[in-house]
């Protein structure tokens, strides 16, 4: 009699503890799920080391690919060898010798092996040897090396070759083919990487089901999961690995944005609020304003106006540089949904930091109090009673617009009627959060504001379940921003431009980089500059300094002194570049340039050349590569977000791009954002599908369901998609 064993993984978890042998664990668990200690030659010490990458199941080795390849095939006789290219020869050893080092210490020196074959001899040298590794190359034994071929001493050797004793060319694992190179991590070598993707390529590759249907596949083109993975890993051709690459990244971005299709489709059937919007209601919001908006800003405000109409729930971003006028948009969606006074709507204006938060307030003052919108400024320095009743208040519905920070949705406050929540994420993307929000009845608009240009596919890809609105054009009267990059030797003259401004009564800042906000070691570099530069070339001139771990009471009120001119040189670490508005300000000077991102040093400099005076923007480096040097120089020939943005992705890759802590960013493996018409493709694709399966409930896409489900089911709430 057969007993059918369905177990669930808990329950297998649950019986391994209760001491059920390994092979009932193991049968009862896909391969592709079982931990990587289980492969061959991986043991704990080893699975530990792999964790550090992320690898802790045989799908995720399967999906570690490599950065790139070496091809080992290329057999050369001795005579044959090019200086400068890499190549695999054979020959016998025919002598070995070892010079100690200068010192002696250690026993260290260099070891010289030298090998023919019928064409020629060739010298093998290693540096920093051991003499006890002569040991392991018996004159007269065969070898098989690989290496760069070189020349010294007017003849032609091979330094650090990778090497085995004994054995020809073709009886070794490690010649003869194209082998793979992969990001390693401390603990780990490159040998020992590939025997743990071979190890699991073998156990799982033919094991992956394939998520395409036999024709569908190929149509495409594609090759069969399990060769795609084995290709991309072993190819048998240096280009053999395009095919492969291009099915998995197009199997990657087809999983991500039919989990966007599906979410936009689950928002188009969710309830959300149609405001009416009329022409009264827009002539009226806009004469509160003291000019006329921009073309750009018009055609957003129509975007969202529409939007705001539709009885779904908005999911917009909104993108566009430093002082385009995207808050000004907000305000205006913000007094739209106000206008409707019977309904008594409220909406929430939320911002990265408490500082911005603050300047918020500041600067659409004006606009509210004319408007006579009932406003309130949550921090969370508002502790006690006053919170209370401050919460109780936006509970009954007595404040119309709350403005605070991130945590406006994540804590104890509760809405009478929201409707509209804008989010300003600055350079952030922290987008996911705004599920947070646990609504009841119909669902808020929601409007994401950025300040970092993403680049069109970037967007694509990663924000695919949300619409984009574009503001492409400064407002008038902006005299904009002149940016240099200097070498030390010049940077005394950066100072003393800045003291010429200074004279003609502008301000200035001067920046120091902040990376981490743990990192104390800036903070102290702001602090000493701080003081070193108000006894030295400001000596005279009133400086404050302003830095993340300052009270909100002591931020505040540099701030204050800043924007007043009490105070003409402000000295801080990074966070000024989310809102200070100060048009007098002329001057910015940023130190260890090299140190930030190219978005983060546009975002930066957007903060002077806002008047009517022309911003200079200094930028003190010292560039220690070639592409470090290029990659500031982009700084100086454009101002276009855009371009910028993509050159920033070009040099860094997504991942900087984002910084390191980025929620809800979606983790591409193979898909490196270089082709955008696979992009497409896929993305039309997946559109196409979920229109004509919005459940992907049809047997031939359970197996899409269920990666977009595992990949993606908390981000985008899909639980009770299907
Ligand atoms: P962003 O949020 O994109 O940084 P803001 O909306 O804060 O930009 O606008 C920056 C500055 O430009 C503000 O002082 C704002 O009043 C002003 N501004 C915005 N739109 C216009 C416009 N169409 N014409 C003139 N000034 C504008
Ligand atoms: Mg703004």
């Amino acid at each position: 009699m057969r007993r059918t064993m369905i177990y669930c993984r808990e329950s297998c978890r649950g019986a391994l503890t209760g001491g059920t042998s390994m092979a009932a664990y193991e049968g009862t668990l896909s391969v592709l799920d079982r931990e990587v200690r289980y492969l061959k030659g991986v043991g704990p010490h080893r699975a530990d080391v792999l964790s550090k990458l992320g690898l802790g199941t045989v799908r995720d080795v399967l999906y570690h690919l490599p950065r790139s390849y070496e091809d080992r095939r290329n057999l050369v006789r001795i005579c044959d060898l090019t200086v400068g290219r890499k190549a695999v020869v054979a020959g016998e050893i025919s002598s070995v010798g070892f010079r100690g080092g200068r010192g002696g210490r250690w026993g260290k020196g260099v070891l010289t092996v030298t090998i023919t074959d019928d064409t020629g001899a060739l010298r093998l040298v290693w540096f920093n040897a051991r003499s006890a590794w002569q040991n392991g190359f018996p004159v007269g034994k065969a070898l098989t090396a690989y290496g760069e071929a070189g020349f010294y001493d007017g003849k032609v050797q091979m330094a650090v070759p990778t090497c085995e004793v004994g054995v020809g060319p073709e009886e070794t694992e490690d010649f003869g083919q194209i082998l793979p190179i992969y990001p390693l991590t401390e603990g780990i070598s490159q040998n020992m990487m590939r025997k743990v993707t071979r190890a699991a390529l073998e156990a799982g590759a033919y094991q992956v089901p394939d998520l395409f249907p036999e024709r569908f596949r190929v149509e495409k083109g594609f090759p069969a999961i399990g060769d795609a993975l084995w290709h991309a890993h072993y190819p048998q051709e240096m280009d053999g690995t395009d095919r492969a690459r291009r099915r998995l990244s197009y199997e990657e971005l087809l999983v991500f944005q039919s989990a966007c299709a599906i979410r936009r489709t689950k928002m188009r059937h969710t309830p959300g609020i149609a405001f009416r919007l009329g022409p009264n209601v827009d002539r009226c919001i806009r004469r509160l304003f003291p000019f006329t908006f921009t073309a750009a800003q018009d055609r957003v405000i129509g975007e969202l106006a529409a939007d705001m109409r539709a009885d779904r729930p908005m999911n917009r971003l909104l993108q566009g540089d430093v002082g385009c006028g995207k808050t000004v948009v907000a305000l205006y969606a913000l007094l739209g949904a106000l206008a409707e006074g019977r309904k008594s709507y409220q909406v929430a204006l939320m911002a990265p930091t408490a500082v911005l938060a603050e300047q918020h307030c500041l600067t659409l003052q004006s606009v509210l109090e004319r408007a006579r919108v009932r406003t309130m400024l949550l921090s969370r320095s508002t502790t006690g009673a006053e919170r209370t009743e401050n919460l109780r208040r936006i509970a009954a519905g007595e404040v119309d617009l709350v403005v605070g920070t991130h945590a406006l949705i994540q804590g104890d406050v509760e809405f009478r009627n929201l409707a509209l929540l804008v989010i300003d994420e600055q350079h952030r993307f922290g987008v996911r959060q705004r599920l947070a929000l646990k609504g009841k009845g119909p669902s808020p608009d929601c409007l994401i504001m950025t300040a970092t240009p993403i680049p069109r596919t970037l967007a694509l890809a990663c924000f695919g379940d949300m619409d984009i609105s574009v503001i492409d054009e400064m407002p008038p009267g902006r005299a904009g921003v002149e940016s240099e990059l200097l070498p030390p030797r010049k940077w005394k003259g950066a100072f003393r431009a800045a003291l010429g401004e200074l004279e003609a009564g502008r301000r200035a800042f001067v920046i120091y980089p902040l990376v981490d906000e743990s990192e104390k070691v800036d903070l102290q570099s702001a602090t000493e500059g701080f003081e070193e530069l108000g006894a030295g070339v400001f000596s005279g001139v009133r400086c404050c300094l302003l830095h993340g771990q300052m009270p909100a009471e002591r931020k505040r009120r540099a701030m204050e002194a800043f924007r007043t001119g009490e105070c003409r040189v402000m000295v801080a670490t990074t966070v000024v570049e989310v809102g200070i508005d100060v048009p007098e300000a002329t001057v910015m000077i940023i130190q260890h340039a090299e140190r930030l991102g190219l978005a983060q040093l546009h975002q930066l400099r957007g903060r002077i050349g806002r008047g009517e005076h022309r911003g200079m923007c200094f930028l003190l480096a010292k560039p220690t590569t070639q592409e470090a040097v290029e990659r500031l120089e982009v700084l100086t020939e454009t101002c276009d977000g855009f371009r910028i943005a993509e050159a920033d992705l070009r040099i860094r890759g997504p991942g900087q791009f984002f910084g390191t802590q980025q929620s809800g960013m979606p983790e591409f493996k193979c898909y490196d954002f270089a082709d955008t018409e696979l992009l497409a493709e896929a993305r039309e694709d997946a559109f196409k599908l979920v229109a004509s399966d919005p459940g992907l409930k049809a047997p031939q896409h359970a197996l899409l369901r269920e990666a977009v489900l595992r990949q993606y089911a908390p981000r985008l709430e899909l639980g009770g998609a299907g």
